[in-house]
């Protein structure tokens, strides 16, 4: 799954082919992705230029100030998009494009159609959309302090892994990166998160910061296309300490042997040596 590293890679990477060029049409192949797509509003894009493409949480927002709209794209488990000629043949799963004014298109690919494609209103350009209210503070911006998750955490039972998957308590750490974030900062994953104490939760900041900017960095380095986004197929996953690796030795501490657990329904990995 596309976690916020693959996103902000994506973003990245998009940005200098999409601003500045206009949609010509939308063409969807699907009638629903995760919800119905609604045509009437895809198609208030047409003729419009994009003027800004940024991430927020694993969003990719396709900004068009001129009519005061963004196109909101989540990739859900199994989304990516690519830059093709108009004329490049379909593939399997392709069931979006929008064509844009260089002959160029923006197409997605969902297998499993757990993305969200949607066009939002906005006040004024930088704004965004009422369908992001509620989101907690990006992990890689100063909003998110040790005191904030410290806030979070106090009097909770809940497994600390699930809480810093919670997009209230902070956004974009997924399932993969929560183990690999809670691997470094030496705390187990079904802790609950009320019995950490401040040390170990700055700690855990950090390790938030450090890891998702450590991906987004590998990302930024080795991607040359859109294509290495999905799963953990790509350039990320030969980073990764912990996840999908039970049974195998810890690459930190060398003594003990990953172990898998789930957790509310997610796969957990950790160290029973070096996390507490
Ligand atoms: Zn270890």
């Amino acid at each position: 799954m596309p976690e916020l590293p693959e996103v902000e890679t994506v973003a990245t990477a998009l940005r200098p082919h999409l601003v500045g060029r206009r949609v010509m049409r939308v063409c969807a192949r699907v009638e629903r992705l995760r919800e119905p797509l609604d045509m009437q509003a895809l198609a208030r894009l047409e003729g419009e230029a994009v003027t800004a493409v940024y991430r927020r949480a694993k969003y990719l927002l396709l900004e068009f100030a001129g009519c005061r709209l963004v196109l909101l794209i989540h990739l859900g488990m199994s989304g990516r998009l690519r830059l093709a000629p108009v004329c490049h043949p379909l593939a399997g799963h392709e069931h979006v494009d929008w064509e844009l004014d260089n002959g160029n298109l923006l197409r997605l690919r969902d297998p499993r159609r757990f993305g969200l494609v949607k066009v939002a209103e906005i006040v004024a350009p930088g704004d965004l959309p009422a369908e992001l209210d509620g989101l907690g503070p990006e992990p890689l911006e100063p909003e998110f302090t040790d005191s904030c998750l410290a806030a979070a955490c106090r009097g909770r039972r809940r497994p600390i892994k699930n809480l810093i998957m919670d997009s209230r308590v902070v956004v974009g750490v997924g399932n993969i990166y929560a183990s690999e974030v809670l691997h470094r900062a030496g705390i187990r994953p079904g802790i609950p998160a009320g019995d950490l104490r401040p040390a170990r939760i700055a700690r855990l900041v950090v390790a938030i910061r450090t890891v998702l900017t450590a991906a987004i960095a590998a990302g930024g380095t080795t991607i040359n296309d859109f294509a290495g986004v999905d799963g953990r197929e790509g350039y990320f996953s030969r980073e990764l300490q912990v996840y999908a690796r039970a049974g195998e030795r810890c690459l930190r501490c060398r003594r003990g042997c990953i172990r898998r657990e789930v957790l509310v329904g997610r796969a957990s990995y950790y160290c029973p040596v070096c996390q507490r």
